[in-house]
């Protein structure tokens, strides 16, 4: 899997004039050689030339964590007070000319390099990487497939279970073990978001708010498992709903099911974005969907493809997104509904599969 990986790479190297890629922390890097690179004042590099061998450049005390792949690659390890700038800089300095560098790579390493390296000229990693990694293979699918249904259980769970009278920060430490509970090695966010903080999309669930009898509470959260990312938005209504939130919401359902049907393969992102927005904007409330409709999904909560306008990208086969639209009326209240999708030859995909109805919570 990582050779073919990385000779898919190296082609796309080749047709882009890229000599060497250069991976430190980061998705990349374990994409590539299933090693992922503590986020440490030490650098850890995969120098990855274009023809020739692969070296992963590495503190001596991380070496042992690395497993071994020597058909891949050789590891050289340097010890605390070597000069691994110097390592790196020695391997590339005359045989690559255009290097790309990882995008999460420290810019403090970044610009040592620059420095050691004055002939290179450094681009970004994910011009090379990205369109490789944002198809997806049937075991990534079956992954990501895993990840959703194990939110979507949670997002079932939830609507019997009690909101009045806790806080936010309650319900989104019971979401956070929940999450764990269900398998996820690790809990990326919960927003939980009660009546007027649901209109900032990105709320910090709060020690302060207590959720009341009245509350349209809005729940985004996901997290790792195995590897890959969940994300869902689920909302929930503490007692009867009120006509105005459920017509609102009714926009928003539909909104939502026209951007997962624009979502086939050959459709531009942009278009998939448009597509939901378009209902929106004809219920009137255009001005209150104030961000793209959804993002890429991975290793990463958030990455290639995006679904915004100026995107002209195509779908393929095996691109993994959200489509998740939202409504927020500042000082009153927001609604968002996300479900993450995968395009497929035989049309979209839906992966998270829990009711999108608003539940009615006590
Ligand atoms: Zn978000
Ligand atoms: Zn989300
Ligand atoms: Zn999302």
């Amino acid at each position: 899997m990582y050779a073919t990986r990385i000779a898919r790479v190296r082609a796309r190297m080749a047709e882009v004039g890229i000599d060497a890629l250069l991976l430190s922390v980061g998705p990349d890097l374990p994409y590539l050689t299933g090693y992922e690179a503590m986020p440490l004042e030490r650098l850890t590099m995969l120098v990855l030339p274009r023809t020739g061998d692969i070296q992963l450049v590495v503190p001596r005390l991380e070496a042992p964590r690395v497993t071994r792949r020597p058909e891949l690659f050789a590891i050289v390890e340097w010890d605390e007070t070597d000069d691994p700038i110097a390592v790196v800089a020695a391997m590339i300095r005359r045989s690559a000319r255009r290097v790309a560098i990882g995008d999460h790579t420290w810019a403090r390493f970044v610009l040592d390099l620059q420095r050691a390296v004055p002939s290179c000229v450094f681009s970004r990693a994910s011009e090379i990487v990205s369109p490789i990694r944002m198809v997806k293979d049937a075991a990534e699918v079956e992954a990501l497939t895993r990840a959703a249904h194990a939110v979507d259980a949670i997002a079932h769970g939830m609507r019997s279970v009690p909101f009045a009278g806790r806080t936010e920060l309650d319900v989104h430490r019971e979401l956070v073990e929940r999450m764990l509970a269900a398998g996820h090695e690790r809990a990326n966010f919960a927003i939980v978001a009660a009546g007027e903080h649901a209109a900032s999309p990105h709320h910090e669930p709060s020690a302060a708010r207590v959720i009341a009898p009245g509350d349209l509470v809005l729940c985004d959260f996901g997290g790792t498992m195995d590897g890959y990312c969940s994300d869902i938005t689920r909302m929930f209504h503490v007692g009867e709903i009120p006509a105005e939130i459920s017509d609102v919401y009714s926009v928003l359902v539909e909104a939502q099911e026209a951007g997962v049907r624009a979502a086939r393969v050959g459709t531009a992102c942009e278009e998939v974005d448009a597509a939901s927005r378009a209902v929106i904007a004809a219920a009137g409330f255009g001005e209150f969907f104030v961000h793209r409709v959804g993002h890429g999904i991975g290793t990463e909560a958030h990455e290639d493809p995006y679904l915004v306008a100026g995107n002209d990208r195509e779908l393929e086969a095996g691109h993994a997104f959200s489509v998740e639209p939202g409504i927020y009326f500042p000082g009153r209240f927001g609604m968002r509904l996300e479900d993450i999708v995968v395009a497929t030859a035989d049309g979209p995909e839906r992966l998270n599969v829990a009711p999108r109805d608003i539940a009615i919570v006590a």
